[in-house]
């Protein structure tokens, strides 16, 4: 079988496998990413793109561990968007520089404070009633804004992919990478399998593991535990039809009531992501119920909301991470180091660059080599960025929802 020799061999596809392999090449490492499916099929075309400075997660007054650890991230992720640090994101769409931030009682007020006196660098700042949006006029708490940004998703995996097609091949969704053992029990290679039959075998340095979901089963492949993982289901909600484009997370106390991020279709309609806590709770609700409270949820928060054009969809996505002992969020994102195998996962999109550190450093102790035997890949398929989940629904749910609307 023919060969190929590379420090790293990235499985996997969203926003942590591009980003490392666009660091490690710049570096100076040679790296390949095998994808199985849609460039960033599963959380990363799911997620919302918030680049979170860490508020959300001290909506009770506290610094929490999270929301030290993303406090650094908004500046990093601005200073590529403009394209003046590496990776260069200049082409990734932002969607919003800012964010409404909204309470619905009286204790709201107290939100404008946290910001500064935690030491975060994203500070709310208080909207007057007459300078806030329709869709909040009349709202009986305090209302913010946040300039924590918005990207699109599936323009930042375009974005990243773009610069290293080369180095990125597409594998068969069933048995694209069969994992060989030593008797070390280390790695000794990856046989790749292309959709149409074609094999190579891969010897790589290190074997970075960054299929989100798809970590469990290649962790097992690889003799490893794929009790190192967890995933947290969440059913978000999307709603079209005459809305306007809004940002914004509705809080009471510690929780996030709803979080709204806009998008396009590709009929360039406007489009809301709906999650937070009803998504959360959605888990345990089919597709009819959660529409129902989620619209409730939204008249009850957003006064200036006028639903009577909406068109419903929901979608189900696990969010996969370092297992905790209570099964709640990782503060932090989480690599796992056993032998020359490298499992990644960034807890939140915001998180990415501080994980590829981790693990380009890692990787980095390995002698640098040039991706010997790549050009046995040239022929091999090249895997495109997956469909936003409201690019992909084909049945909208109407207001009466026994009602369907085609797309
Ligand atoms: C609904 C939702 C909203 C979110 N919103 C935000 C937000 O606003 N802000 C934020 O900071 N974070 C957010 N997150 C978290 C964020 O999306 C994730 O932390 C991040 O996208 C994970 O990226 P990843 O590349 O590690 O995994 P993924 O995006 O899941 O990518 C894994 C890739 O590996 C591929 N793959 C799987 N198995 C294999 C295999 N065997 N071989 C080859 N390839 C394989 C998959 O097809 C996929 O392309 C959200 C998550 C969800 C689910």
């Amino acid at each position: 079988m023919e060969k190929v020799h590379v420090n790293a061999l990235i499985i996997g596809g969203g926003a942590t496998g591009l980003w490392l392999l666009d660091q490690l090449r710049r570096e100076g490492r040679s790296a390949l990413l095998v994808e199985a499916k849609s460039l960033g099929t599963g959380q990363t075309i799911s997620a919302q793109g918030i680049l979170h400075s860490g508020l959300k997660y001290s909506l009770q007054g506290l610094l929490t561990a999270s929301a030290r650890e993303a406090r650094e991230m908004p500046a990093i992720w601005r200073k590529s968007l403009e394209g003046n640090a590496s990776p260069n994101l200049s082409q990734t769409e932002i969607r919003s520089q800012s964010f409404y931030l909204w309470g619905t009682n009286s204790a709201s007020s107290k939100l404008g404070m946290w910001g500064a006196r935690l030491g975060l660098q994203v500070t709310p700042q208080a909207v007057s009633p007459h300078n806030a949006p329709a869709l909040l006029k009349g709202c009986s708490g305090s209302i913010f804004s946040v300039a924590e940004q918005v990207i699109s998703c599936e323009s930042l995996l375009k974005d990243l992919a773009a610069t290293n097609q080369t180095q990125i091949v597409q594998v068969a969704e069933e048995g694209g990478t069969e994992i060989r053992l030593g008797s070390d029990g280390r790695v000794r290679s990856v046989v790749l399998n292309a959709p149409d039959g074609q094999q190579v075998e891969v010897i790589a340095d290190w074997n970075v593991l960054s299929a989100g979901r798809g970590n469990a089963e290649l962790r097992t492949a690889a003799g490893l535990d794929p009790r190192k993982q967890q995933t947290r289901p969440l059913h978000m909600v999307m709603v079209r039809g005459g809305l306007p484009e809004f940002y914004g997370h509705c809080v009471d106390g510690a929780t996030t009531r709803v979080s709204i991020t806009s998008a396009r279709r590709e009929n360039q309609e406007i489009v809301w992501q709906v999650g937070g806590k009803v998504a959360e709770e959605g888990v345990e609700m089919d597709s009819a119920d959660l529409i129902a409270r989620t619209r409730a949820e939204l008249l009850e928060t957003m006064p200036g909301i006028s639903l009577e054009d909406a068109r419903w969809a929901t979608y189900r996505v696990d969010r996969a991470e370092g297992v905790t002992m209570t099964g709640g969020r990782p503060d932090s994102f989480r690599i796992e180091k056993e032998g020359n195998v490298l499992t990644a996962w960034p807890t939140k999109l915001v998180l990415v660059p501080q994980l590829i550190q981790g693990l380009a450093s890692t990787i980095g102790t390995s002698a640098a080599r040039s991706c010997d035997g790549l050009e046995k890949l040239a022929s091999w398929p090249r895997p495109s960025v997956a469909k936003a989940p409201w690019d992909c629904e084909q049945s909208w749910t109407s207001l009466n929802l026994s009602e369907s609307a085609a797309a």
